[in-house]
């Protein structure tokens, strides 16, 4: 894009923060925006030859700031490529990786994503837990958190729980739960120009000033849940020193206890990335009670004397589960405690139960309230997508390989049967090179075809690819 095209007023302000760097600055909207993607080691741990291969086809070069990040250029277009369908990767822009890197949370912690849609922070955290633990990420908007959790799903994520809230319902049930917090704040979006010009359209620095109001707002809620001795990264994706440095004054002067490790801006003329800003915060270990914070919320979180009660019903679906695990799922290890929302049933990870309880879910909307396991239908189970994305394929009974460049992949991913020797009975875990893409039913020389109908690639779409 061109940087006639800037807002007056950003280009003004830009010149007055950078002086003599501001035309190399301005000249980086005149280059192409940088492309990259992030592997999801959840996968590539037995996954290592579509990782290798893929390297070579995109022409994959490393994101230095990220061991698993790595740019690619036009014409790659890995997005479209089914190994991005199996969730191999997550399509990341190159600067956004530096939050998790710098968040670093350990496997089986307890960690926070406030604002997590569409889920490329939440991916990478969930990278690096190793799948451990408990990670509780939150989309306040409900259609963005359906599309957060897809991508959960996607990623065969299974310690995760998406929620949809406010960050102060939030805050209400969970006060110093989080061992780190990540809160890649709404902003005005400034360092994303270059990437989507539609951003310029909302800007106005009165826009800023609202931006910066509400991440004032959310910091307090994140500070409720964040535990003493814990860690928070606050990010945007703006250059605006109100939402950025300045917001994080406001809030160390607020609260004492948070002092700022380090906080580094990244720039699109001196690193290949967009603009970024990442702030690493750290709670003292011997904080005030939550009970006297700013703002006086009720506290209701904490661990529960009595472990969770389970119906008649939801024990009933999990033996119905536990019984077609049996045969189906041989090597199926996933541990966690059942619940079941309508005919849905979900694992929730086994670290909620040990350090919360499940009343405090209770009128919180939880789009995805652990791993989902199965659909219950009238006297059998079904296996749910989210738990073909979570395995190995040598964990189901059954499992259809295929290749990647396959015409049986193509026509698999648009939804359709395919024929397969007669022996092949049951529920299958299909695959594209050892990845899982979905299930299938083998019955009588023919797969039927369980990808959701919403994950079905149209014919044309593949054909760009
Ligand atoms: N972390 C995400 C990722 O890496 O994919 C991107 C998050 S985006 C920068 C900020 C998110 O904050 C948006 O999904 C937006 O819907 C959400 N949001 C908007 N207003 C909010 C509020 N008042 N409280 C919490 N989140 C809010």
């Amino acid at each position: 894009m061109n940087e006639e095209r800037l807002p007056a007023a950003f280009t003004a302000a830009m010149k007055e923060m950078l002086g003599q760097e501001a035309d190399a600055f301005l000249h980086s909207y005149s280059l192409p925006r940088t492309q990259s993607l992030r592997f999801n080691t959840l996968k590539s741990i037995y996954a290592g030859a579509p990782a290798e291969h893929s390297v070579s086809l995109f022409s994959l070069t490393s994101v230095p700031w990220c061991s698993t990040g790595y740019y690619y250029e036009d014409p790659a277009r890995p997005g479209r490529h089914p190994y991005h369908a199996a969730g191999l990767y997550y399509i990341q822009e190159p600067s956004a990786m530096s939050a998790a890197e710098l968040l670093a949370p350990l496997p089986g912690e307890t960690v926070l994503d406030l604002a997590a849609a569409p889920g490329g922070k939440t991916t990478h955290l969930a990278s690096l837990m190793q799948g451990q633990g408990l990670l509780v990420s939150n989309e306040i908007h409900a259609e963005r958190a359906k599309i957060l959790a897809e991508n959960v799903e996607r990623l065969g994520i299974s310690h995760a729980l998406v929620t949809s809230a406010a960050p102060g319902e939030l805050s209400r049930r969970f006060p110093e739960v989080f061992d780190r917090i990540m809160l890649d704040a709404p902003c005005s979006g400034e360092g994303m120009f270059r990437k989507d010009p539609s951003a310029m359209s909302e800007w106005s620095p009165d826009h800023v000033k609202m931006c910066a109001e509400r991440q004032w707002d959310i910091l307090q809620d994140a500070y409720i849940m964040l535990k003493p001795g814990g860690s928070m990264v606050y990010s945007t994706c703006t250059f605006n020193r109100l939402e950025n440095e300045d917001t994080v004054s406001r809030f160390t002067a607020a609260y004492p206890d948070m002092k700022v490790v380090t906080q580094k801006r990244l720039w699109p003329h001196l690193e290949k990335g967009e603009g970024h800003f990442v702030a690493l915060l750290h709670k003292a270990a011997a904080s005030g009670s939550v009970e006297t914070d700013s703002r006086g919320k009720k506290r209701s979180g904490g661990k529960s004397k009595n472990g969770p009660r389970v119906h008649a019903s939801l024990r009933d679906a999990y033996q119905q589960f536990l019984g077609w695990a049996a045969t189906e799922l041989p090597g199926f290890t996933g541990g966690g405690i059942p619940l079941l929302f309508g005919e849905s049933l979900y694992l929730l990870p086994e670290a909620f139960n040990e350090r919360l309880h499940t009343g405090l879910l209770e009128g919180l909307k939880v789009p995805r309230a652990g791993l989902h396991i199965a659909h219950l239908k009238k006297n059998r189970i079904e296996p749910a997508h989210a738990l073909a994305m979570s395995l190995q394929p040598g964990q189901a009974a059954r499992h259809y390989d295929l290749a990647a460049d396959s015409p049986e992949l193509q026509a698999w991913l648009r939804g359709e049967s395919l024929p397969v020797p007669p022996e092949l009975h049951g529920w299958t875990l299909v695959t594209v090179e050892g990845l899982p893409v979905s299930w299938g039913k083998a019955s009588l020389g023919q797969l039927k075809n369980h990808l959701p109908k919403g994950l079905r690639i149209q014919k044309a779409h593949l054909e760009e690819a």
